[in-house]
């Protein structure tokens, strides 16, 4: 057993595990998934440990107990279309593709855009899209979709993603202040965008989701 594989078990044990996250698929999966390949080679040693890390363009990788927290929020069976908002590292993509049917996942730096697709074409995950853009307008063609997973924090939910869930669909986004948000998970049961189940996960923290719908750059 190689030395990542283990700091990865003690993860998923001591961080995610003993908070209380159950969904065995995504255990699972968090045990497979080499989170060291997606942050700097500098920062390969810190990859598992209980707190979120620097990439490049002065953005971060998710902690490891938020990506779990927020995608069990989505309750994925594997037969799903998710929309991702915020690629990112791609880890977060990464996971969300072993556990759903199709992944759809807009990040608005090219770069960053670029390099998670190399990683994750290098890792096998043929069933991701990635496109650069402003992800607060959605991603209309390929909707409606099952869950929408938003990892930047918006000053208020943009409605554009709302109409493009499915009824029945969840969404997961922090929402509120520039330096500290709730993560906000939200069902929508009707027709009528007015009608949605919402439910507070807790505090958070997150990156600006700049855009038309979120924060100005
Ligand atoms: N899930 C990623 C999180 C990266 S940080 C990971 O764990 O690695 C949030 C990302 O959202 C940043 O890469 C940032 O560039 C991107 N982002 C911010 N606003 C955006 C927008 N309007 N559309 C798409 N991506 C956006």
């Amino acid at each position: 057993m190689d030395r990542y594989k283990k700091q990865r078990l003690r993860m998923v044990e001591y961080q995610i595990k003993s908070r209380g996250i159950k969904d065995p698929r995504l255990l699972k999966v968090m045990e497979t998934v080499p989170r060291h390949l997606f942050v700097d080679e500098a920062l390969r040693d810190q990859a598992y440990n209980d707190n979120p890390l620097p990439i490049d363009e002065r953005q971060t990788i998710s902690q490891p107990y938020i990506v779990a927290l927020m995608t069990e929020a989505l309750e994925l069976t594997g037969k799903e279309r998710v929309l991702e908002i915020g690629t990112g590292s791609g880890y977060q993509t990464a996971i969300l593709a072993e556990l759903a049917d199709r992944v759809f996942s807009i990040e608005r730096i090219a770069a960053l855009a670029g390099g998670a697709r190399k990683l994750l074409d290098a890792l096998h995950y043929y069933n991701v899209a990635i496109r650069v853009g402003d992800g607060t307008y959605g991603w209309k063609e390929e909707s409606p979709f099952d869950g929408i997973i938003v990892t930047a924090g918006a000053p208020s939910v943009p409605r554009t993603l709302l109409s493009q869930l499915t009824i029945g669909g969840k969404m997961v986004i922090p929402v509120g202040g520039r330096h500290s948000q709730s993560l906000i998970k939200l069902t929508r049961i009707s027709e009528d965008l007015n009608e949605v189940k919402k439910e507070d996960l807790g505090g958070c923290r997150f990156v600006d989701l700049v855009g038309e719908y979120g924060w100005e750059y």
